[in-house]
């Protein structure tokens, strides 16, 4: 699996049942989608359904210019922060809600961080980096 930045939609539905399994997300029957559309702005956006434990996150189209537009969109980060909302869901926190602008808080840190995690934890460590530190 790879280290780097998921860039592909294969790659992103690959990775999708590996952070469902993270997130104990098991029950939930989650529906990825790429659309040229996702709401103002937006890269990535999602609904539930509680009571059936259902859920959508759609993304916008990976080759949209705006992923390149700004430095920190990382569909992965992107794909995980809406997984977020599908775990925080239950909460109940509406849009107009005060909390929710701590829940995009929320969503942004963590899934920043996860992903960073994922893929440092996965990678070998560098030798060479390793000698040369040792013997400085
Ligand atoms: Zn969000």
């Amino acid at each position: 699996m790879a280290t780097t930045a998921a860039t592909t939609k294969a790659e992103l539905r690959k990775l999708l049942p590996w952070w469902i399994g993270r997130f104990r997300l098991w029950e939930w029957e989650v529906n990825l989608s790429f659309n040229t559309e996702v709401g103002d702005g937006l890269l990535g956006q999602c609904r539930c359904q509680l009571p059936y434990r259902r859920a959508w996150i759609d993304m916008l189209d990976l080759s949209d210019e705006a992923w390149e537009k700004n430095s920190d969109t990382d569909p992965e980060v992107v794909l995980v922060h809406e997984l977020i909302h599908v775990k925080a869901w239950p909460m109940g926190i509406e849009n107009d809600d005060p909390l929710s602008i701590f829940e995009e808080w929320l969503c942004a840190d963590f899934s920043t961080a996860f992903v960073a995690l994922r893929r440092n934890q996965q990678k070998p460590p560098n030798r060479k980096k390793v000698k040369k530190d040792h013997h400085a």
